[in-house]
């Protein structure tokens, strides 16, 4: 349920109950609050406040004035504020853990490796706030530097997925290199990034980083602001589109990071025993609910059965439940509008294929979803086709390497994809024939703070992690000196 007092919004500032924004080194109450639910049984887990148009202008105001020393701000001194906060949120780690189990539904283990992993983020780019001076010419006649500027304001736009990582994953490249920013986390999962501004307003000076919460109404109002410089956006294509179309009007800088529907192909030399396991934790880790989880499966015709077999045993013997609960080894579905889109899915799996594992829906409360898994299916189904976003996996069967191939490139997206083989190099020359950012050899889902991580197609525009990642939050300048 939405609460929202429109009279709240001309100015009252609402009574803010456990959970406060950050803005300017403040912590406020918003003009409204939104009910964040358990996903795991529908009930309150608590009251998230809602910022108005005129609070999101006062933390850019907040922003802009704060970038103007920050900017300034030794490297080595960024890095200092930047290991603080990953300490403090290592500290509160478990804390934290059970706050994202409980907003966001998955297992207290997956929780606890979420923070851990957020952790190791904002401790790689506290290792990286220093961006060298290249010198690409120095000779009797010229000097060309290559320098790197920060950006100014960043706004950066979260999903519901992964909360805690991906308001860290985006706040540190954002202020290690010299910016400020602006994190919106997504209505459904708000707390988890409302505690990050708790932890924050201890460790950066006051407007460096801000953090405000909305009921899905603030993006248009964000993306086209004149005060923001970058949008760093991770959610879904349709959403992405809208804020290209909307950040055009100023030109923002855009890093999207968008849906997926990562294909994996195993080939005929695979010994399905090896793998399955692999294959099933890269398709259902977080219930399915991950941008880069393998969500459609191509496998040769001659082990296609043994595989079929073996990931629905899987599937089968797991345990579905509440994330907090100790025999939980997968949580519920995030929220209720995805809930009924897995079900949807379902429904076209069961039109389309057939269902040997999962497939029935438990009554509620709670959006828990039997991991499903429904084989005889072919590309032409929405199922394949699309990105269900849950834990459903259609698994296919092929006989010719080109075709196959083909098919995993017939999509509109290009985040991942991997190929299985018992032999690493025949497995990586396929792989190089795949359109998507990321292709895995004989693995799926594997990340990290050093790698670069680029979409391909709709899937997205630019890069997030690594190096690259980094300077995307930069402007490149060129310092061009004629010394003859
Ligand atoms: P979503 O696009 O509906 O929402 C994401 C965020 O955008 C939320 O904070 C939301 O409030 C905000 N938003 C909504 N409308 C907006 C607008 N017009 N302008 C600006 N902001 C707006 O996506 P979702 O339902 O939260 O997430 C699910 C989708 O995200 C899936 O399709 C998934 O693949 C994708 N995703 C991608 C990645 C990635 O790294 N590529 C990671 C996680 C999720």
């Amino acid at each position: 349920m939405i609460g929202f007092d429109l009279a709240a919004r001309d100015g009252h500032v609402a009574d803010g109950p456990d959970f406060r924004m950050l803005i300017g080194g403040e912590l406020v109450a918003g003009v409204g609050v939104v009910d964040v639910i358990d996903p795991a049984d529908e009930s309150i887990v608590a009251q998230c406040p809602i910022a108005s148009e005129a609070q999101f202008d006062q933390a850019v105001a907040a922003a802009q004035a704060a970038f103007g020393e920050w900017r300034h701000v030794p490297p080595v001194e960024r890095a200092r504020m930047l290991r603080a906060l990953g300490a403090a949120v290592a500290a509160r780690g478990e804390e934290l853990a059970r706050l994202l189990t409980r907003e966001q539904g998955k297992t207290l283990a997956q929780a606890r490796d979420e923070v851990r992993f957020a952790c190791a983020f904002v401790d790689y780019f506290a290792d990286n706030t220093e961006l060298p001076v290249e010198i690409r010419r120095d000779d009797d006649g010229q000097r060309i530097e290559i320098r790197r500027r920060p950006l100014g304001v960043i706004a950066a736009i979260c999903p519901w997925n992964f909360p805690l990582l991906i308001t860290l994953y985006k706040l540190a490249p954002a202020v290690a290199v010299g910016n400020t920013v602006i994190i919106k986390p997504a209505p459904t999962t708000p707390l988890t990034s409302l505690r990050i501004g708790e932890i924050a307003r201890d460790v950066f000076p006051a407007g460096v980083v801000n953090i405000i919460a909305d009921d899905n109404r603030l993006g248009p109002a964000i993306t086209a602001h004149p005060g923001i410089a970058k949008l760093s956006f991770t959610g879904s294509t349709p959403t992405g589109k809208a804020i290209m179309a909307s950040a055009a009007g100023t030109l923002k800088r855009l890093t999207l990071e968008l849906g997926g529907n990562d294909a994996a192909i195993v080939l005929d030399d695979v010994d399905p025993a090896a793998i399955a396991e692999a294959i099933f934790g890269a398709a259902f880790v977080n219930s399915g609910q991950v941008c880069i989880a393998l969500k459609r499966l191509y496998v040769h015709a001659s082990i296609y059965d043994e595989m079929c077999d073996r990931i629905a045993a899987l599937a089968r013997a797991a345990v579905v439940g509440p994330g907090n609960a100790e025999t939980s080894q997968f949580g519920p579905v995030q929220n209720r509008r995805q809930y009924d889109k897995v079900r949807g899915y379902i429904d076209d799996a069961r039109r389309h294929g057939r269902i040997v594992a999962g497939g029935v829906l438990p009554e509620g409360p709670g959006f828990h979803v039997p991991l499903t898994v429904v084989r005889d299916i072919a590309d032409g189904c929405a199922v394949v086709d699309e990105e269900p976003f849950g834990p459903v996996l259609p698994i296919i069967s092929y006989t010719d390497l080109d075709d196959v191939v083909a098919r995993a490139n017939a999509s509109p997206y290009g985040l991942g994809a991997s190929v299985w083989s018992s032999d690493a190099a025949r497995g990586a020359a396929v792989a190089r024939r795949i359109e998507s950012g990321t292709v895995w050899v004989n693995q799926h889902c594997a990340f990290g703070p050093d790698i670069p991580f680029p979409p391909a197609k709709e899937s997205g525009l630019g890069v997030e992690w690594g190096r690259d990642g980094l300077l995307e939050y930069t402007a490149m300048q060129v310092i061009n000196i004629n010394k003859s």
